[in-house]
C-alpha cells in the first residue's frame, strides 16, 4: 500500500513497455505509480536464482537482440552486457540433432547432401520448394521456400502445438520470424547487437526503476488500485480486450505451462535450446540456461514449454479475424481520453523485448511532444 495516493500517472504492468515509461516520465518529473499483479518486476522477461544457483527465467528463454542503437544504448544505462549469440538445435528424425533455422549444414546432414556452396544450396532447395501463387499463410512461408518434406520435419508439428491450429490458419508473418539460409550461418538471430544483461534482466529492470519519482506496488491489479488512487493518466500494458471488459468477445492468446526442472549432472545438451517438432512430444523446446548465463554449477536447470490455451496471456494469435477483432479494440482505445495502450498485450502484437522497448520509447516522445 502506497502513503502517497496521488500520481500524475498509473502505469498498469511493470515489463518493459511499463517499466520504460515509467522510468521516461520519472526523469522529466513526473510522479509515477507502476503496478503489476504479479509480485514481481519485469514483466515475462523476469528472471532469479533457483535452488541450484542458476539463473532462470520464469516465463521461458529471453534473449535479447536488436538491430536498434537507440534501444541499445537506452538500455545500456541500467545494464552491461554478455555478449551472446543464440545457437538452436531441432530434434528431428527420432533424435538426429539438426541446425534450425535451415542452413546448408542441416541440409548436408539431413540428406548426405555435400553442398558446398551458396549457389548449391539455393539450387538444392529450388528443386523441392513448392510454387505458392500468393503467400499468406504460415505453411505457404515454408512450403515455397523449402518444399514440403522440410516443412513437415521442422515446423508442421512444433506449429501445431505452439500455437493449437494448423500453420495454414495462422498469417505468414509467424513462420517468417525463421529464415531459411543458404550459408553455413547457424546462429538464431542475424542482429548486430545480441547480448544479455549481464546480471539478469531483473536486475536491470530494478536499476531502472529505481528512481525517487517512482513508486512500485506488486501483487495488486488494476481493478483494485484504480479506486484507491488518484492519478491524472493512465498508461496500461496487460491486454487490451480486458481493459474493456472483453466488450467485443475475447481476443484469443496462446498461454504456456513452464515446466522448470533442476537435474543432478552438469550439462543436458549442447545449445542452450532444443526444439522439437515431433507431435508425439508434448512440449516445443527445452532451454538450458547454463548457456545464455555462463555460470558454471554442478547441477543444470531447464524449461520444457507446453504450450496450452488456458493460462496467462503470452502470445498474441496472428490471423486476420483476430487483428480484426483488435481493430475494434483498438478505435475503442482511440475514443477512451485520458488512457494509453502501450506492448505486447496491449497493442496485440507479436513483438519481441527490443520492439516493445522502442515502442514505448516512440510513445514517450510523442507525449513530450504533446505538451510542449
Ligand atoms: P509483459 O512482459 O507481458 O508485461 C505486462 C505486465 O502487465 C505483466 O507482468 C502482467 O502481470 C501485468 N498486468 C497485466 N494486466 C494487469 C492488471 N490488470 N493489473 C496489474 N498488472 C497487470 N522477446 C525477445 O526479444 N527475445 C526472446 O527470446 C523472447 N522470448 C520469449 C519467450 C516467451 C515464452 C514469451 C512468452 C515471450 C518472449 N519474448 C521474447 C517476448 C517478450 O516477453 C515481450 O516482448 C516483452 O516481455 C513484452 O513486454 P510487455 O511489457 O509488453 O509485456
Ligand atoms: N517454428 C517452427 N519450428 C521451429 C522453430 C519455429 O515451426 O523449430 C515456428 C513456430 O510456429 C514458432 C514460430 O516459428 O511459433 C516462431 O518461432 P520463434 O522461435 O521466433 O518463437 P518464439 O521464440 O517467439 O516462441
Amino acid at each position: 500500500m502506497t502513503g502517497q495516493s496521488s500520481f500524475d500517472y498509473l502505469i498498469v504492468g511493470a515489463g518493459f513497455a511499463g517499466s520504460v515509461l515509467a522510468e521516461r516520465l520519472a526523469k522529466v518529473g513526473k510522479r509515477v505509480l507502476l503496478i503489476d499483479r504479479r509480485p514481481h518486476v519485469g514483466g515475462n522477461a523476469y528472471d532469479e536464482i533457483d535452488a541450484a544457483g542458476v539463473l532462470i527465467h520464469r516465463y521461458g528463454p529471453h534473449i535479447f537482440h536488436t538491430n536498434s542503437d537507440e534501444v541499445v544504448a537506452y538500455l545500456s544505462q541500467f545494464t552491461s552486457w554478455r555478449p551472446y549469440e543464440h545457437r538452436v538445435l531441432a530434434s528431428v528424425k527420432g533424435g538426429l540433432l539438426a541446425p534450425i533455422p535451415i542452413n546448408r549444414t542441416t541440409l548436408n546432414l539431413l540428406y548426405g547432401a555435400n553442398l558446398e556452396t551458396d549457389e548449391e544450396a539455393e539450387a538444392f532447395l529450388k528443386r523441392r520448394a513448392e510454387p505458392v501463387a500468393r503467400i499468406e499463410t504460415s505453411e505457404d512461408v515454408v512450403v515455397s521456400a523449402v518444399g514440403r518434406e522440410l516443412y513437415e520435419t521442422f515446423f508442421r508439428g512444433y506449429t501445431r502445438k505452439q500455437w493449437g491450429i494448423d500453420p495454414s490458419q495462422l498469417d505468414k508473418s509467424v513462420t517468417a520470424r525463421v529464415p531459411t539460409r543458404t550459408n553455413l550461418d547457424d546462429r538464431y538471430f542475424t542482429d548486430k547487437f545480441q547480448a544479455m544483461p549481464a546480471a539478469g534482466y531483473t536486475r536491470m529492470f530494478e536499476r531502472m526503476l529505481d528512481h525517487p519519482g517512482i513508486t512500485v506496488e506488486l501483487g495488486v491489479d488494476f481493478a483494485e488500485v484504480c479506486d484507491r488512487v488518484r492519478f491524472d493518466e493512465l498508461i496500461f500494458t496487460g491486454p487490451i480486450d480486458e481493459y474493456f471488459d472483453h466488450r467485443f468477445g475475447r481476443l484469443p492468446y496462446r498461454s504456456l505451462r513452464f515446466e522448470h526442472a533442476t537435474l543432478d549432472q552438469a550439462w543436458l545438451q549442447p545449445v542452450a535450446v532444443i526444439n522439437h517438432p515431433d507431435e508425439a512430444v508434448s512440449y516445443t523446446r527445452v532451454t538450458e540456461y547454463k548457456h545464455l548465463t555462463g555460470q558454471s554449477a554442478p547441477k543444470t536447470s531447464v524449461t520444457y514449454e507446453h504450450p496450452c490455451d488456458e493460462g496467462d496471456p503470452y502470445y498474441p494469435i496472428p490471423r486476420p479475424e483476430n487483428q480484426a477483432l483488435f481493430k475494434r479494440y483498438e478505435a475503442l482505445a482511440l475514443a477512451t481520453p485520458g488512457v494509453r495502450f502501450v506492448g505486447r498485450l496491449a497493442t496485440y502484437r507479436y513483438y519481441n523485448m527490443d520492439q516493445v522497448v522502442g515502442q514505448a520509447l516512440a510513445t514517450f516522445r510523442r507525449m513530450q511532444r504533446l505538451e510542449t
